[in-house]
């Protein structure tokens, strides 16, 4: 296994719409465990292929204390179950230090691959649905700092790119 390099924001490699996979092999379940280990490394909850610059539509999750319940998502699409919204402090491995309230459906049902090229149909709510969603975003080249103010996202641009001006 290996850790990958995570792209940061305001990057524009993170605006690339990922494409679809279309086969399933072990390269791709090679990427997979590559990304679980790369997000628990980090540590997060969610990675998506977008972050690693690598624009094919799969992302990974675990969303539990005892980080041993690792999913994993291709070609997933989402279904809003419930429109109500939920609030949440969010933060994300492409922005790192900054949290923010984003509002999100609170239940959501994805349907996506299975490594066997099965179709799977999962209804998530709570911390789950709301990962899902974000990471879901990171393949459309969106980023939760979309979600806040215009201001607020300058800032966080002018502090990122300065700190990582500092380390090159
Ligand atoms: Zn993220």
């Amino acid at each position: 296994m290996a850790l990958l390099k995570i792209l940061e924001f305001p990057d524009p490699r993170l605006r690339t719409v990922a494409k679809p996979i279309v086969k399933i092999d072990d390269i791709l379940l090679k990427l997979i465990d590559d990304m679980l280990e790369t997000m628990y490394a980090a540590p997060g909850i969610g990675l998506a292929a977008t972050q690693i610059n690598v624009h094919k539509r799969v992302l990974v999750m675990d969303v539990t204390e005892e980080k041993n319940s690792p999913m994993s998502f291709i070609n997933p699409e989402i279904e809003i179950i419930d429109a109500e919204l939920g609030e949440f402090s969010e933060g994300c491995l492409s922005v790192p230090g900054f949290f923010e309230i984003v509002n999100r459906p609170k239940s959501v049902r994805v349907k996506s691959l299975d490594s066997n090229s099965k179709e799977k149909i999962q209804e998530l709510e709570g911390l789950s649905a709301i990962c899902l969603q974000h990471e879901v975003d990171h393949l459309n080249g969106k980023l939760f700092v979309d979600y806040i103010s215009p201001l607020k996202r300058g800032l966080i641009r002018k502090k990122l790119q300065k700190a990582q001006k500092q380390r090159t």
